[in-house]
């Protein structure tokens, strides 16, 4: 078994134990490849105290047996009756754990009447975030491949400040930033490029358009790579020219964004909440008189997926210690006239954050 593996397991069978639970059935995808290192896109890992198994289609066998050499790997056959029943039963489980957040209902509806059909007595047990909470405390291993999805994020955004130029319409920005970062290492996006210009970056989530970028505009460019396996996010807002200068808003908006990022990237360290992390870059905007135009939470963990554990906003829980990677965001929009969000990735170590993106422009 792989080292890293067999130590995510050992944390995971603690879990077992502490959601009374004797064995876990695992269908998320990220979850899947995490435990077991199997990069095959369809298949099932049912973990117990004692065993790990992995359930495939035929297409898969080989490169699950080469993967994930500690697995015991088993063929999918037609329906759950044929293979799941007599697998858990053989595995002697009673309480068997389902990912609620990673099974569809058609899924476990089949599970469900494959066990009601057999007259088994094993009980379904929908828990959460099991997976996810280990995954949210990043090996120094995970660091790595988030810091080099972070520098061709870094990269592609110095590119294409040199490139942008008035009347590119925010689609070909979105292209050549696509172009860059695949040409440059990034295995695929961890998310579509967003280019939002002019009032279109009013809306956190803008989708690239036809329109032409103006001069003296903001222009709110989110981007994120990814490296084996693991994702980068990145957000700067730039404006080509000086603002317009009738536009005394960009300055003092940009300022104020700038200002409570850097006050949440200094002030957050190991034990803050989530909520405590946000309200630091709260508190200076709603100070400069921009708090309603801050919709969005602070940030998110990033890893395998762009957006994980754990969250950073309003009411969060998640208390923030070594080893998680997260985003800090803030962000103001204001509608008709544009949006500014600056948003860099960082880590907690030994108490402390540390910068995985570096350009500051
Ligand atoms: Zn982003
Ligand atoms: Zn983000």
């Amino acid at each position: 078994m792989i080292s890293n593996i067999s130590s995510r397991l050992q944390k995971l069978r603690q879990k077992l134990v502490e959601k009374e639970i004797d064995g876990i059935f695992i269908s998320g995808t990220e979850n899947r490849y995490y435990l077991s290192n199997f990069l095959g896109t369809a298949g099932y890992l049912l973990i117990t105290e004692r065993d790990t198994i992995l359930v495939t289609d035929f297409r898969y066998i080989e490169q699950a047996k080469e993967q994930a050499p500690g697995y015991q790997i088993f063929q999918i056959t037609t329906s759950a009756s044929d293979w799941f029943v007599p697998l858990v039963t053989e595995l002697g489980v009673t309480r068997l754990g389902i990912e609620a957040g990673n099974i569809t209902f058609a899924q476990y509806r089949q599970l469900s009447e494959a066990l009601n059909k057999a007259q088994s007595k094993l009980e379904l047990v929908p828990v959460e975030g099991v997976v996810e909470s280990l995954r949210m405390i990043k090996e120094p291993g995970e660091i790595e491949f988030i810091a080099r999805a972070a520098g061709i994020a870094d990269k592609a955004l110095e590119y294409i400040q040199e490139m942008i130029h008035v009347g590119m319409t925010e689609k070909e920005v979105a292209w050549e930033i696509e172009k860059f970062m695949r040409e440059n290492g990034s295995q695929s996006l961890a998310f579509e490029v967003i280019v939002a210009s002019g009032p279109n970056a009013a809306l956190p989530h803008a989708c690239p358009s036809e329109r032409q970028i103006a001069l003296g505009e903001p222009v709110v460019v989110d981007i994120g790579a990814k490296v084996g396996g693991y994702c980068s996010d990145l957000t700067r807002t730039v404006c080509l020219g000086l603002p317009h200068p009738h536009d005394v808003l960009f300055n003092r908006v940009y300022d104020t964004v700038l200002e409570a990022q850097l006050v949440a990237i200094a002030q957050i360290h190991e034990g803050v909440s989530g909520n405590e992390a946000d309200s630091l870059a709260r508190r200076v905007i709603d100070d400069a008189g921009f708090g309603q135009a801050f919709g969005h939470s602070l940030g998110h963990g990033v890893g395998l997926t762009v957006h994980e554990q754990p969250r950073l906003g309003p009411n969060m829980t998640d208390i923030l210690t070594s080893g998680m990677v997260f985003t800090v965001e803030p962000g103001v929009y204001l509608t008709g006239w544009g949006g500014v969000r600056i948003e860099d990735l960082v880590t907690l170590e030994n108490g402390k954050t540390r910068l995985l993106s570096r350009v500051r422009k």
